[in-house]
């Protein structure tokens, strides 16, 4: 299923992007196929349509989920999650709230972050 999204809105959402956005699951590491996205363009909440990304500040972590090593200024939030018996720093986007992944501190320099995102929560537009 694809779906249709612009820079303004993302068409409906499907159980699986509801899960993660809205339930705060997790997709299975390799299932993305933005994890191997890396034509120049930018990266919005699938949930909203709000700018979350640039694709100059995304890297490949090993992870098998989509990394970036900073947001856009103000795009996202972040909250303490201790779910799953762990201490993780939680990302939501500013404009829905809809939950994207986790950020660690074992990023990339300049900023040293590690924003572990689920590629079925980002919807990319190829600049
Ligand atoms: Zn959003």
């Amino acid at each position: 299923m694809t779906q249709s999204c612009s820079p303004t809105g993302c068409g409906p959402l499907t159980p699986e992007q509801e899960h993660i956005l809205k339930g705060h699951g997790t997709e299975y590491p390799g299932s993305s196929p933005l994890n191997h996205e890396k034509r120049p363009g930018l990266y919005h909440c699938a949930g909203c349509g709000q700018t979350l990304f640039d694709s100059e500040t995304k890297y490949e972590s090993g992870s098998g989920w989509p990394s970036f090593y900073d947001a856009r200024p103000g795009a996202v939030e972040t909250t303490q999650d201790t779910r799953h018996g762990m201490v993780r720093t939680e990302v939501h986007c500013a404009s829905c709230k809809g939950h994207l992944g986790h950020v660690f501190p074992d990023g990339p320099l300049p900023t040293g972050l590690r924003y572990c995102m689920n590629g079925l929560a980002l919807a990319f537009e190829p600049s």
